[in-house]
């Protein structure tokens, strides 16, 4: 019997479009070439790069901050081995989990590479093989990094993310090129693991697209724990034969290769991303496109949204992304966390805003954490103080971030989150008391 959708990429975006479909009733297959399911995300991308900071900052803490806490530890060593496998680790339960809740949901999973062989057929090679027929196709085929000239990949000197996720000793000279949020989160994981750590950035800025002034002060706070920055800078410009391994993370491009789109018709963008419209559909009917390969922020959580929302609007439902209400971390410490637009952002298009600012500083919980650095900025529009954008250099920041994505998907102003009881002593105080500074009126400043 025909499918009702057929889903070609087992990412954050593909594997939850299909649980989605399958809970509308739909007949779901999911296609992954890959061995393990969860993509780019749940294999190499997200989760290990989360677990391997977590363990760094454990390891971090102990080497600087224990003393200060009165904690008398000893000597501490690393034992890098260990660490890798506990990632490897969380990597496999969460993967597996994937496969237990395609079973759950009665999702046929295929393992092989997909082609599209004309409109609703799909051939499978590898492992499983095969074909398939389905009403609908949706492809979830996510990204793949993008390739630096005079840079090629070897796997051993010159590496991906991927790569980088998995050096089996501390490097001594890492060359990050690209201070976007992997090279930052990857740069942090070894410098605290032991490496001297070198990011080098075409742009006159790190984090480029988010908060100007909170950017700098991360650059600082960076620079403090021993990461060194050449900025307006190219990669050639720097001596690379003096550093062992050199992480080459300028950005990821669409993974389109082999789709067989061509043939079909399936128009792409000027950067090589599938076109899709408000419902999700290429330019060829009953053809969808969701996730890192079509335009948009290169995020797990916005391919997700997406996915449900193609599916429920296949269905006839109403699904719908708020585009404007996309959280936006980069997982350092402190870490960085954004949604909205920023105050820059907001006067090139001609708004008039009022900002709020609250420094980490001032907040009872952050310096019982003994953690002072950072800040929280919230952009308001001056006439309706609806809020525009939310932007958290500080502790926690991935977590606090939540508040103000609620806050703007319903829509909140400056004054709704002002009034709303905060429990004290919390880092989530912050956003309050910057609610209040774009009134003028912050407490505890
Ligand atoms: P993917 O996750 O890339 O999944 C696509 C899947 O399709 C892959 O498994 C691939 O094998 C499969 N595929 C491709 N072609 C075929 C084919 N022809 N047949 C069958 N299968 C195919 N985002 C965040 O939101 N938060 C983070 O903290 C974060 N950290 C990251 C850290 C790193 C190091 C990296 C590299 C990325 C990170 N990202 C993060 C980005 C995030 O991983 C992506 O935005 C997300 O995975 C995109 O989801 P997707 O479903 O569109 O594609």
């Amino acid at each position: 019997m025909p499918l009702d959708l057929a889903v070609i990429g087992a990412g954050p975006g593909g594997y939850v479009a299909a649980i989605r479909a399958a809970q509308l009733g739909m007949r779901v297959a999911c296609v992954e070439k890959a061995p393990a399911l969860g993509g780019t995300c749940l294999r190499i991308g997200c989760i290990p790069s989360k677990a391997l900071l977590d363990s760094s900052e454990l390891y971090w803490q102990a080497r600087t901050r224990f003393k200060g806490h009165g904690i008398v530890a000893g000597e501490v060593g690393l034992d890098l081995g260990a660490m890798l496998a506990r990632k490897d680790r969380v990597v496999t339960g969460l993967t597996t989990g994937v496969a237990a809740l395609f079973k759950k949901h009665g999702v046929q999973h295929l393992q092989g590479s997909a082609r599209i062989a004309g409109r609703g057929r799909i051939e499978v090679g590898g492992p499983t093989g095969g074909a398939l027929e389905g009403d609908r196709i949706l492809i979830a085929t996510g990204s793949e990094p993008s390739p630096l000239p005079g840079f090629t990949i070897d796997g051993e000197r010159i590496v991906t993310s991927e790569h980088a996720l998995a050096f089996p000793s501390v490097p001594r000279r890492l060359l990050v090129i690209g201070a976007g949020a992997v090279g930052l989160e990857l740069g942090s994981v070894w410098a605290r693991l032991g490496a001297e750590v070198t990011v080098v950035e075409m742009l006159d800025r790190i984090v480029p697209g988010m908060d100007a002034e909170l950017a700098r002060a991360l650059q600082r706070a960076l620079q403090k724990q021993g990461l060194t920055f050449r900025l307006s800078s190219s990669a050639k410009d720097i001596d690379a034969g003096a550093f062992d391994r050199i992480l080459v993370s300028v950005g990821r491009q669409p993974h389109v290769e082999g789709l067989g789109l061509e043939a079909l018709g399936v128009a792409l963008d000027e950067r090589g991303r599938i076109r899709v419209d408000v419902r999700y559909e290429t330019s060829v009917p009953g053809i969808h496109a969701i996730g890192d390969v079509i335009p948009g922020p290169m995020l797990a959580h916005k391919a997700s949204e997406e996915g449900i929302a193609c599916v429920e609007l296949m269905a006839g439902g109403a699904g719908h992304v708020n585009y404007e209400a996309i959280p936006n971390v980069v997982y350092t410490s402190p870490e960085l966390a954004t949604v909205g637009r920023t105050d820059e952002q907001c006067r090139e298009a001609g708004l008039e805003v009022r900002v709020g600012r609250f420094p980490f500083a001032a907040s009872g919980r952050a310096r019982a954490m003994d953690e002072r650095e950072g800040m929280v900025k919230i952009v308001a529009d001056a006439r309706t103080d609806r809020v525009l954008g939310v932007h958290v250099l500080g502790p926690r920041a991935s977590e606090l971030i939540a508040e103000a994505t609620l806050a703007m998907e319903f829509g909140a102003s400056a004054e709704d989150i002002a009034r709303t009881s905060h429990a004290h002593p919390t880092l989530a105080e912050t956003l309050r008391e910057a609610a209040l500074a774009v009134a003028d009126r912050a407490i505890h400043t």
